[in-house]
Parts: structure tokens; C-alpha cells; sequence
């Protein structure tokens, strides 16, 4: 208690006497926050299973990482510095904010342990914390309603921008520093008025000012001044507790467990069902998401926990060129999707929280917008609470293929691959045809393995590299490399099938496993102890995929660790003018972390001048999509290769080394549609490698 004003617990306000106005402020905006939640709770109780209480040690992990340590925040650095200023703030907070409601039933409550010296420390950190978060909102106002990043910005096909609620949340905020530092200002201005003992106040802090302000004011006013502020603490923190369920601050509450049940494995993806396995898949009756209630209840758990950053929609390829997909927007839509029908009270109008609910594809999301996604990561990657779109999308798109609706560009590849084996519809015959040429095999000799003729590596080649005439060069020249360092290799020819990798994620689950249970024998078969690729799409199929194959390697990781040993040497690349840069393969590169080994081949090459491009490694932008992407025709405005190549030129190469067959198939197309044939290149790193290598010959010359 302040001598000369009233505790707030004993000020009597409409006659009601403070402990008991603050008493009932309590109960309502617990009992309030509990039933919103409880409400906010419904659909995910509702929800497919998502089994993520594993691993609890690896989850936490992630929690101090992600959400104590804001990790992924200083990729955008002045948005991220807010943020995290706000986190450490609330954080530091926390407490006091505690403290301060209880002050309210009980006019002499101090933390335990926080009476003394350490309370006083605690008081000072808290007063600049306070002013911090002051500060912190009105930047974020401003850049809210002024500065606003390009990001922000809603287009009209999306639905309506969130800024009138991120504006008021962002005020209510601000108001509850004000009422907290205005509280602590008038008690300290009563004191000094009263020449007692003055709590300090820290210097230049929010209360310190306000403190000043109040010196001259009447001790009368003070106490009013005191009350007041107090009265407004509450109603603002319990306002603000309630109203966040509501809209995009609910982050605040549901962003601890996003992140603690965040994917450990995110590589691997989603099965058809959790706890239903592949040998079981046929009594599956509805593959995929087809109704809101079959996203499973983590993904729901997504959708409350965005913040409405624009962070992932930024960076997605996708939504670069204009396709009619940005990952935001996904979420967002089913966010309000769920707040529309599941209501606080009674039922939604059409009955969906009654188990009724609509097909998403045609009410929420377009049969376009799932299909534009590459799959490329660059959303996960970005997105500082760790929400998932990959597992989301490619279950929306086995609830497409479920029921029929394939897109009538791909119907035809499809069927190739499973009558064939492969999306060209080409011999089985055929598949080693790029190994036999005569050419080829007066330098190298590629043996198809069988029962007689056994290996301890298998090059797995895939369909682009068997079947299509420029990229069998990536194979033959892996092929070379594989020789030239003394791997005792062969292919499995005939007996491979497409590895299946994009067949999954666009959603034919039962032609992928088919096609992986074939692989998989014939690997078995084959005896090999470990497999190499020059494929990142068959390279993480293998490794992520497939089960009980020997491990797997892309061809850049064997070639940089035989650059270590030294078996791999290179000449000098003699044409001065190239300027070489580096295009990571989503799959080599995001999903697989092989962002070195490329990088490091390059370097040791003599003479050969390498740049960055802006988006690189973990940024890198996606060329457009592997696999069944190069059959698919996307509505957009722009391709995405074409976008990649220009970034190229900008970063002032002429030469783009890629680690992929798909890749260097839009690269070179893109090359050519944006204009810069006989002004740039493409080259992929085994035929760069396979170029520059020194060979026997040369070194015995
Ligand atoms: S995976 Fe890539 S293309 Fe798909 S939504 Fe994410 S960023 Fe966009
Ligand atoms: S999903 Fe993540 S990155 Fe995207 S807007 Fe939401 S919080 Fe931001």
C-alpha cells in the first residue's frame, strides 16, 4: 500500500469495492479465455491423428531454438529485430504482469524471492522492457500503416487484408505498457510528493517519464491517476487475452506448441494416414484432404499459430511468377475457414461444425493453387514458426487424385509410368541405351548388374537421365567420374523404374509405392552396398523414401570428397571471361543440406571465377520444378526458370553449374525464352567436372 493514495484493492469504484471488482475482472476473463479456447479446441478434436508426441528431448530442442530463441526471426532483419525485441520484452514481462493482477485482490503481493535487492533489479529490467514494447508497437504501427513492406500486401484473389486487426492488437498492446508504466509512475509520484522513501524508476523508461509528468499534479489526482491506470491494466490484459483467439495474435498463445509438435523429420513425408501402413493402404476409403476436418489437427494447429508474416509467400517460387498460389494465403483461408464454422456460439450456417462440411477444392482453395505448388521448401525454410505446407499440399493432392481429378497434362505421364515404369511411356528395353552408345563405351564401360555381374555401388540413373537426349550427357558423365576415381559400379538398366519421388508428392501414393517396392527389390537383388545418383529428386526418394536400401550419396558429395583425397585433379579453365555461379537443386540443397560440396567442387578448379546469386543455398529459388513439374502447365505469368536466370545475370555470371537433371532442363529452356542464348550457359557439375578433370593421359603427358 501507497501512504496518501489508495491501494487499488481498496478503492471502491460503482460502489464496489476494488478487491471484488478485480476479483470478478479475474474470474470472467479466465472463465472467458478458457471457453474461447475450449471453442477454438473443437475442430482440432475433430481432426485426422497426427502422431507428434515422440522425441520429446529432440521437440524441446526445437522450443529453445525456434521459440525462446527466435531463430529464424534475423532473416529479415528490421521485422526480425522487432520481433524479437516484442518476445524478450513479453517474456521479461511475464511476470510483473502477473504480479500486478494479483495486486489487485491482494494489496501487499510480491513474487517470492522478489522482495529485496532482486526485485529491484527485476523492477529496472522490467521498466525498459515495458518502454521497449512501447516503442516496439509504435514502429510496427507505422510500418504497419506507412512503411508497409510489399509483403503485407493482400492481392484481391486472396480475400481481404488483416491490417485493420494487426493495427488494433498492435494499439491494445501499446495501451497496456502505457497503463502498466503509468501505474508504477503514479505510485513513485506519490511517494516523492509524500517525501517517502521513492521506489527508483529506470532513467529515460516509459514510467520514469510519466513519473515526471505526474510531479506537479495534485496528490488527489495522483490516486485517480493510480486506480485509473490500474482499472485499465486489467481491462486491456483481459481484453487483449480473449480477443487474440480471434485473429492473427492468437500466434501468441498457440506458437509454444506449434513449435514443440513441429515436424522432426521434415524430409520425410506425411503418410497417407498416421498409424495405417503402406500394406494396409488399400482399406483406406478416402485417400487425402478433402474436408476441412481431414487436415489432421496439427496442421489445424498451423493455421491458428500464423502470424500473418508474409515471410513464406515472399520467398515462394511460386507466387513470384504470378501462379494463383501463395502458401500465406493457404493458411490464412483455412484460418478463417475455421473461426466462420466453428463459432463461438451455436452452429455455423451450413452445418460444417456439425461434421457437413464443403470440399475444399472449389469453396476454399482452387484444383490450380494446389497443383502450382514445386514442392521446393522455400516456404518451410522462411515461416519463424515452423508451419508446414508440403505435407498439407500433397494431401490436398491425393484427395484430387482420389477422386479423379488429375490435371489433363499429366493424365498422360501418369499412365506411362504405370505402364511402363517410366513418365515417357519409352521401353524398359530402351533404359540403358545411353550407356551403349559406341562412342561412350570405347572410354567408359557401364555394366548392367545382374546375377552374374555383381558391383559394390549402383548408379541409380532415373528416367530424365535414361530417356531424354540432352540430359543423358549428366549420365554419362557421372558415369566417367564414377570410373575415374575406381568405383567398381553398374545400373540396373532395364530392371529401374522411375524412383517415384514426384509421383508422391503429386499424390498417387499407391503408383509410388508400386514403383519403390519394384526398386527395391532390384537394389536387394543386386547386392551393391551403397548407391550413388546424380539426381537430387531420386537422391531423396532414396534416402527419405525408400526403406531398407544401402545408403545413398549424390554424385557431388562422391566428387568432393575425392577432391579431398586427391584422386580427382582439375586443369585450369582457360576461358577468362566465364563467370560461374552456383544453382542449388531444391531437393540437393533445402531438403538434403548439400549446399558445400557443389561449392567446394567449384573452387578447386583453377582459374574458374565463381559469384553468388542473392537467393543461394537455403534462399535458393526453385527453377521451376523437377519431375512431373516439366510435364505440368501452370497458369502464371511469368517462369520461374526465366526468373532464376535473370538473377543469374544480375549476380553477373554467364555460366549457371547446377547439380540436376530437371534443373538443367528449365535452366537451358529458360536461357533461351528470356533471351541470353550465346550470352549464357548452363552446365551441370559431373559434365563440368567430366570437362575439367585431369585424366590418365593427360598426366602422363
Ligand atoms: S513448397 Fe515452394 S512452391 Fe510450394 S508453397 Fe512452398 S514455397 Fe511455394
Ligand atoms: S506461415 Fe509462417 S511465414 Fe507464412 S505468414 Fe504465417 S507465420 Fe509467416
Amino acid at each position: 500500500m501507497v501512504e496518501g493514495i489508495q491501494s487499488v484493492s481498496q478503492v471502491t469504484s460503482w460502489l464496489v469495492a476494488g478487491r471484488t471488482l478485480f476479483l470478478v475482472i479475474h474470474i470472467l476473463g479466465v472463465a472467458c479465455f478458457a471457453y474461447i479456447v475450449a471453442k477454438r479446441l473443437v475442430p482440432l478434436l475433430r481432426a485426422e491423428r497426427d502422431l507428434r508426441f515422440d522425441r520429446p528431448l529432440a521437440r524441446l530442442e526445437k522450443v529453445f531454438k525456434f521459440w525462446l530463441g527466435q531463430w529464424k526471426h534475423p532473416r529479415y532483419k528490421t521485422a526480425g529485430t522487432l520481433h524479437i525485441l516484442i518476445f524478450a520484452g513479453f517474456i521479461l514481462l511475464a511476470m510483473r504482469a502477473f504480479t500486478v493482477l494479483i495486486v489487485g485482490v491482494s494489496q501487499n503481493f510480491v513474487m517470492p524471492g522478489f522482495s529485496g535487492r532482486a526485485g529491484h533489479i527485476y523492477d529496472i529490467v522490467t521498466d525498459y522492457a515495458a518502454t521497449v514494447v512501447f516503442l516496439c508497437m509504435v514502429v510496427a504501427v507505422i510500418r504497419r500503416l506507412v512503411f508497409k513492406p510489399v509483403r503485407y500486401e493482400v492481392p484481391a484473389r486472396f480475400g481481404k487484408a488483416h491490417t485493420a486487426d494487426a493495427v488494433f492488437l498492435l494499439g491494445l498492446i501499446a495501451i497496456l505498457m502505457v497503463a502498466d508504466s503509468l501505474f508504477e509512475a503514479a505510485k513513485a509520484a506519490s511517494q516523492s510528493q509524500l517525501g517517502q522513501p521513492v521506489e527508483t524508476l529506470a532513467v529515460l523508461s516509459l514510467p520514469w517519464i510519466l513519473q515526471i509528468a505526474l510531479l506537479p499534479v495534485a496528490l488527489a489526482t495522483i490516486g485517480k491517476v493510480y486506480a485509473g491506470a490500474y482499472l485499465l491494466h486489467e481491462v486491456t490484459f483481459y481484453f487483449l487475452l480473449c480477443y487474440r483467439p480471434f485473429g492473427i495474435q492468437f500466434h501468441v498463445e498457440t506458437s509454444l506448441f506449434n513449435v514443440y509438435f513441429a515436424k522432426l523429420d521434415r524430409e520425410i513425408l506425411k503418410p497417407v494416414r498416421w498409424g495405417v501402413s503402406d500394406e494396409h493402404l488399400d482399406q483406406v476409403k478416402s485417400f487425402g484432404v478433402k474436408t476441412f476436418e481431414d487436415f489432421t489437427w496439427k496442421h489445424m494447429l498451423d493455421f491458428y499459430s500464423c502470424a500473418d508474416c508474409g515471410r513464406c509467400s515472399d520467398n515462394c517460387p511460386s507466387n513470384a511468377v504470378g501462379r494463383p498460389l501463395s502458401p500465406r494465403f493457404l493458411t490464412i483461408k483455412a484460418r478463417d475457414y475455421a473461426f466462420q464454422h466453428y463459432p463461438m456460439f451455436g452452429h455455423s450456417d451450413d452445418g460444417s461444425s456439425n461434421g457437413n462440411s464443403k470440399p475444399l477444392i472449389g469453396h476454399l482453395y482452387s484444383e490450380d493453387e494446389i497443383w502450382s505448388c514445386t514442392t521446393c521448401g522455400a516456404c518451410e525454410e522462411e515461416c519463424p514458426l515452423l508451419v508446414e505446407y508440403i505435407d498439407k499440399i500433397v494431401d490436398l493432392r491425393r484427395g484430387l487424385i482420389d477422386d479423379g481429378n488429375v490435371p489433363q497434362s499429366l493424365q498422360k505421364p501418369l499412365k506411362a509410368l504405370e505402364s511402363r515404369g517410366n513418365p515417357y511411356g519409352k521401353m524398359e528395353k530402351k533404359k540403358a541405351d545411353w550407356a551403349n552408345a559406341k562412342e561412350f563405351q570405347q572410354v567408359c564401360q557401364v555394366k548392367t548388374l545382374g546375377k552374374s555381374n555383381g558391383a559394390d555401388t549402383l548408379y541409380f540413373v532415373d528416367s530424365i537421365t535414361s530417356y531424354d537426349d540432352r540430359i543423358q550427357s549428366i549420365g554419362r558423365a557421372t558415369a566417367k567420374i564414377l570410373d575415374h576415381v575406381g568405383e567398381n559400379f553398374g545400373i540396373l538398366g532395364a530392371a529401374e523404374r522411375d524412383s517415384g519421388h514426384e509421383v508422391r508428392r503429386f499424390g498417387e501414393e499407391l503408383l509410388f509405392t508400386a514403383l519403390r517396392d519394384h526398386n527395391v527389390d532390384a537394389i536387394k537383388a543386386s547386392g551393391v552396398k551403397r548407391i550413388v545418383t546424380a539426381d537430387p529428386h531420386a537422391f531423396n526418394a532414396l534416402k527419405h523414401d525408400y526403406k531398407d536400401v544401402p545408403e545413398v550419396e549424390h554424385i557431388s558429395q562422391v566428387i568432393a570428397r575425392e577432391v579431398k583425397s586427391g584422386k580427382i585433379k582439375f586443369n585450369a579453365v582457360e576461358n577468362g571471361d566465364k563467370v560461374y555461379t552456383y544453382h542449388d537443386p531444391c531437393y540437393l540443397g533445402r531438403h538434403n543440406q548439400v549446399y558445400d560440396d557443389p561449392r567446394d567442387v567449384l573452387d578447386a578448379i583453377p582459374g574458374l571465377k565463381r559469384v553468388e546469386m542473392s537467393r543461394s543455398r537455403d534462399r535458393s529459388f526453385c527453377c521451376g520444378g523437377g519431375g512431373l513439374m516439366l510435364f505440368y502447365e501452370p497458369k502464371e505469368e511469368q517462369r520461374m526458370g526465366v526468373k532464376r536466370v535473370q538473377m543469374a545475370a544480375e549476380a553477373g555470371a554467364n555460366v549457371i553449374v547446377t547439380a540436376c537433371p530437371f534443373c538443367m532442363v528449365n535452366l537451358e529452356d529458360a536461357i533461351k525464352v528470356a533471351g541470353l542464348e550465346g550470352k549464357m550457359t548452363a552446365i551441370d557439375l559431373a559434365e563440368l567436372v567430366d570437362q575439367e578433370m585431369v585424366r590418365e593421359e593427360q598426366k602422363a603427358v
